[in-house]
């Protein structure tokens, strides 16, 4: 049984960037659980071929999905690109997200070098 779980959301600006790291590491994040909001989660599986467990799509609650999943001690990390020019109209879940995962010191990336940063230590911990 896989033993560790990830979330993955993406906004659309970032949604490219983020099916590239998982092609790139996709041989250790087989080895790992995958959940993604929907629209993320559907390019992931389109471009990489891994499969992703979708919550619904952000602006329909996703966000809060994986909060919930944090607040539930349900993952070890989540990788979280955000597209920093714009504003999202379901900032206030996204802003929701972040704080439950300093609540629970769960480990947020939220841009590429952090994403990778994280995912090796994953890795690492995980003997992979
Ligand atoms: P999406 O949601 O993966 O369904 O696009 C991401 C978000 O905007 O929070």
């Amino acid at each position: 049984m896989k033993k560790y779980t990830i979330a993955m959301v993406a906004h659309d600006a970032k949604k490219e960037v983020m099916a590239e790291l998982v092609k790139r590491y996709s041989e250790k994040l087989s080895q790992l659980n995958l959940v993604a909001t929907r629209t993320t989660g559907q390019n992931i599986m389109e471009k990489s071929g891994m499969p992703v467990t979708l919550l619904q799509s952000g602006p329909m609650g996703g966000d809060q999905q994986v909060g919930a999943l944090v607040a539930e001690g349900k993952l070890e990390a989540v990788i979280f690109l955000r597209d920093p020019l714009f504003a999202q109209p379901h900032e206030p879940d996204i802003s929701a997200l972040m704080r439950v995962c300093d609540v629970h010191n769960t480990a947020l990336a939220t841009n590429l070098a952090t994403a990778e940063a994280v995912l090796n230590q994953l890795f690492e911990k995980a003997g992979l």
